[in-house]
């Protein structure tokens, strides 16, 4: 957690109002309480030092300061569109049950938990997952980080109305359809890392039928597991 001024806290809103306008308004993002979860989620703070100039730019940015064990090396939070994009898809409401796939800083889950009655988010690496969770709890967001396969989701907590993953698989994960809720969503990337992906959306009718739309394409890291890709 790092500590700054009142003014530029300031500076910060700026940035963060600026974000909103410029990088999801006007790109078609109308999900008024996505933008203000947007608005209000300090990203900045969830990014590492070396990153925090950048942390409303138009991009994605690394996880990893380059000068840690590498654990978390390659690993990125993604660009504030596809998470806006991502979590409007996912059409979640208040009294939603969200599980969140690939952790990462926490900052998706924190936009999550803005929405939602109550966030589960799932991540692989530890460090990431140690890092998200102190994060999460100094910034006073109440989601619950777990260590472990995300592929497999977490059947402690389901059925989930929504599960957002933020890295693509080569198949929905059957785990996932399992614990999917009567008109549940499920957002994630399709495809090989480094190749031709879509981000889908899977959503579940009252009959227990999946529908998929797709959003185009995308560029994530690739989701590694039982129900993804095998470990490099
Ligand atoms: N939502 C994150 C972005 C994380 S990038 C953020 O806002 O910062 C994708 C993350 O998915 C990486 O941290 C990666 O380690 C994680 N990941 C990949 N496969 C996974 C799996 N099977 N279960 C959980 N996390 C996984």
């Amino acid at each position: 957690m790092r500590w700054f001024t009142r003014s530029t806290n300031s500076e910060y809103l700026t940035e963060r109002r600026r974000m909103v306008e410029h990088q999801l308004v006007a790109r078609g993002i109308a999900d008024q309480r996505v933008l203000d979860a947007m608005s209000r989620v300090p990203r900045h703070e969830f990014v590492p030092e070396s990153q925090v100039p950048y942390a409303y730019a138009d991009r994605p940015l690394p996880l990893g300061d380059g000068h840690g064990d590498g654990r978390s090396d390659g690993q990125t939070i993604s660009q504030p569109y596809i998470v806006a994009q991502m979590l409007e898809a996912a059409r979640i409401g208040p009294e939603d049950r969200v599980l969140d796939v690939g952790t990462g800083s926490g900052y998706a889950a924190a936009v999550a938990a803005e929405l939602a009655h109550r966030v589960i988010s799932i991540e692989r690496i530890p460090d990431l997952a140690v890092t998200a969770a102190a994060t999460l709890e100094a910034l006073g967001y109440r989601v619950e980080v777990i260590t472990g396969d995300g592929t497999r989701g977490w059947p402690d907590a389901a059925p989930y109305d929504a599960i957002v993953a933020a890295a693509t698989g080569p198949s929905l994960p059957s785990a996932w359809v399992d614990q999917l809720a009567p008109g549940g969503r499920i957002v994630m990337p399709v495809g090989r890392s480094g190749g031709a992906q879509r981000l889908a959306v899977f959503e579940r009718d009252a009959t227990g039928g999946l529908h998929e739309t797709n959003l185009g394409a995308v560029s994530f890291v690739p989701l590694v597991g039982d129900g993804g890709w095998p470990e490099a």
